[in-house]
């Protein structure tokens, strides 16, 4: 039992019992003091009228000061006490003051504990009879006869007010527990609502920082693009000139030139082509990373972009021993896209199959399959490793710096090329191993009109 949580509420109880039972007893013994003035002798319902309210007064002030044991006692014993001295002065053969008591005997195990009913029961009525003999000047064997009815009657009041503050008691007492349980249940919900505002505080921080460092990225991006396209922009107009002059030049139109002259003039000018492809390179990517750019789509035909592409290529080949070959189908659908852009992404595949393809051959192939068309760039040269296909995709990257440096490129083309395709809502894969070719492919969704394919029918398959 949770003593505390008891002793609690027989505070409560006496707090309102005792202040009850002391009004009662005032106004009562009062009434009938004045009632019976001019009658009789009433000095002792004088002094109930004024100890009772006296008594209650002490016992409330001790339950305050957390004496509640001795604030009940007192209490009941002088009540007991004031009973007795009523029953003294008035009891005749058949007065029912005797059953007062019970008020006692009841509340008397509710301020206490389950046993006070049977004390108080077993000392008032041994006090009753001895105060009733002392009180009668000859003492009747019929007086005990007339005091068996009220002892039997409290006796069974005792008994049920035992049995009830036992009950009470387990009441109590699985209240009590469930309270404890409650307040547990509170104290961790407390801990964990304090846990919870921690982990929300060093969210909101965390928040912060990662604000801040996005804002910090997002900054540094931007003036990096805004320093790509400037240099860019910058370079271009001298480059043109240096590519155009050195190409005059060697031509021998400005006054004769050797041979030496002529061939350093030839790298010049190849030079120069190769800074300014970089340089378009540059642009491209720093348009994509400011989200600037822009594609106008249209429903294109995909053999006129195939057939351009190739003829941009065949000039890179020189007299390397390399056959161009097109596996192309009878039917073209046609493709929602960029024109050029596409084309930019297929010139940047063959001229990466030339780049690295000594000899052998290059095909483009183009397959429509439902509602997509494969186009795949197929090579026979040096092959790229597997653990690099992903690596490739991502902008500077070269695989292998010895072979790179001695080929153009800056490792743009094919992070440029991925950002085109998938732009156009396609995707682009490569298949590859060291020494073996490259196959790279790029899937275009078919262009519909109302959500049926459009295809446009050609020359039958050529090859070259
Ligand atoms: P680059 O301008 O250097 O060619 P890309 O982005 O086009 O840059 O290609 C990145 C790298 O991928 C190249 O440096 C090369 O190592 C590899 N690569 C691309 N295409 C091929 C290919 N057809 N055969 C072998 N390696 C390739």
């Amino acid at each position: 039992m949770n003593r505390a949580y008891s002793r609690e509420l027989s505070a409560d109880t006496c707090s309102i019992i005792i202040p009850l039972i002391s009004a009662i007893t005032f106004i009562a013994s009062l009434l009938m003091a004045i009632l019976w003035l001019q009658s009789r002798t009433v000095w002792h319902l004088w002094a109930l009228a004024a100890v009772s309210p006296l008594v209650a007064y002490t016992a409330v002030q001790l339950i305050r000061r957390d004496r509640i044991e001795s604030g009940a006692t007192l209490f009941i014993s002088a009540h007991v006490g004031l009973l007795l001295l009523l029953i003294y002065q008035e009891w005749q053969p058949g007065s029912s003051l005797p059953y007062l008591f019970a008020v006692l005997i009841i509340t008397g195990s509710m301020m206490r504990h389950p046993q006070a009913s049977l004390i108080i029961w077993g000392v008032s009525s041994i006090l009753t009879a001895v105060v009733i003999g002392l009180s009668q000047e000859t003492f009747s064997a019929a007086y005990i006869y007339h005091l068996i009815a009220p002892t039997i009657v409290n006796f069974l009041l005792a008994v049920f007010a035992f049995l009830s503050a036992y009950e009470w008691r387990f009441a109590v007492e699985s209240v009590s527990m469930l309270h404890g349980k409650a307040r547990r249940r509170r104290d961790e919900l407390f801990e964990m609502q304090q846990e919870l505002s921690a982990i929300n505080a060093s969210l909101k921080a965390l928040n912060r920082a990662l604000d801040d460092a996005r804002a910090r990225a997002v900054q540094e991006r931007d003036l990096r693009t805004r320093f790509m396209t400037s240099v860019s922009h910058e370079l271009r107009t001298p480059l043109n000139s240096i590519v155009n002059f050195a190409h005059i030049l060697a031509q021998g139109v400005r006054g004769p030139v050797t041979e030496e002259q002529a061939d350093y003039l030839q790298r010049i000018e190849q030079a120069g082509w190769h800074l300014l492809a970089v340089l378009n390179d540059l642009l491209d990517m720093a348009q994509i990373e400011a989200g600037e750019f822009k594609l106008h789509l249209e429903p294109t035909n995909l053999h006129t972009i195939c057939e351009e592409a190739i003829a941009s290529t065949q000039g890179m080949l020189l007299e390397r021993p390399v056959k161009l070959e097109r596996i192309y189908p009878q039917t073209w659908p046609l493709v929602h896209a960029d024109r050029m852009r596409i084309k930019q992404a297929l010139i940047n595949l063959l001229g990466n199959a030339v780049k690295y393809t000594e000899e052998g051959q290059i095909s483009l192939h183009v397959q429509p399959n439902g509602r997509w068309v494969n186009i795949s760039v197929i090579d026979t040269g040096i092959g790229i490793a597997a653990e690099h296909h992903e690596r490739i995709f991502q902008e500077f990257t070269q695989v292998d710096e010895n072979v790179a440096r001695r080929r153009i490129g800056a490792g743009l083309g094919l992070p440029i090329t991925r950002h085109l395709v998938e732009r156009h809502g396609g995707q682009i894969t490569v298949e590859s191993a060291p020494g073996e070719g490259s196959t790279f492919t790029i899937k275009l969704p078919v262009w519909s009109k109302g959500g049926a394919e459009t295809a446009v029918s050609f020359l039958p398959d050529t090859a070259q």
